[in-house]
């Protein structure tokens, strides 16, 4: 099948309130305009080393959305907000203050995510459920950035049904922080190749998708 097929049978899966987000590490600058111009325009890549020379070799195509969603150093906090449009992983409170004084000096209103680890995973970023609960008068504080929603990555391992469980808890978190805060929430950036259709199930509104589009990756663990 050609990446184009592929696109076309991923869609007829995808509800047109679900933004799809192709994934372009380690993929190659032909097969993103290939992506492009079968219509996607939301591309993520993890590391900003890797982000900025394609985004270079892209800039011609200025309806391109790019998303942040790999671990965020604080050294590189400055630059990712200003090659990208969304931040899907904030992992916690020190860096979403950090993002927020940077764009309050660059006058820019960042879109964020708050990465949540829905269940407990050595291996991911993220914060704690009660963590997250906890720091919610901070983030409020943070005021130059639109926190739109949260981002979670599952462990590997689980069951169809333990995922859907999963990813359901996100949405309950989501109502339970709108109702406890003053955020107003309205994203869930969830769902990956293998599991995004149950993640649309339970609410999803971001898939991000990258095996499926492009094929197999080296596998560079680049989890944590
Ligand atoms: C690599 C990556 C994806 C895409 O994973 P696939 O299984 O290839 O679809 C999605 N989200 C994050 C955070 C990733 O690092």
């Amino acid at each position: 099948m050609t990446l184009v097929q592929r696109l076309d049978q991923i869609r007829q899966n995808i509800p047109p309130h679900v933004r799809l987000i192709a994934v372009t590490k380690q993929v190659s600058i032909d097969a993103i305009k290939e992506a492009y111009q079968a219509g996607v325009r939301d591309f993520a890549e993890s590391r900003l080393q890797e982000a900025l020379p394609k985004q270079a070799q892209l800039q011609d195509l200025r309806d391109i959305s790019w998303h942040f969603i790999g671990h965020l150093q604080a050294n590189k906090a400055k630059k990712i907000l200003e090659h990208f449009h969304w931040i899907h992983s904030v992992d916690n409170l020190k860096i979403a203050q950090r993002l927020n004084r940077l764009a309050a000096e660059e006058s820019i209103d960042p879109n964020i995510c708050l990465q949540v680890k829905i269940l407990p995973d050595p291996n991911k970023y993220g914060w704690q459920v009660s963590e997250l609960i906890a720091d919610l008068p901070q983030l409020e504080q943070c005021q130059q950035l639109k926190i739109q929603g949260l981002m979670t990555i599952l462990p590997l391992g689980l069951s169809d049904k333990e995922i859907l469980a999963a990813f359901q808890q996100t949405k309950v978190l989501e109502t339970q922080i709108n109702n406890q805060s003053t955020l107003s929430l309205n994203e869930l950036s969830m769902g990956m190749s293998g599991d995004y259709l149950l993640a649309i199930q339970a609410g999803a509104t971001m898939i991000r998708l990258g095996t499926i589009i492009f094929g197999e990756r080296n596998s560079i663990v680049d989890s944590k």
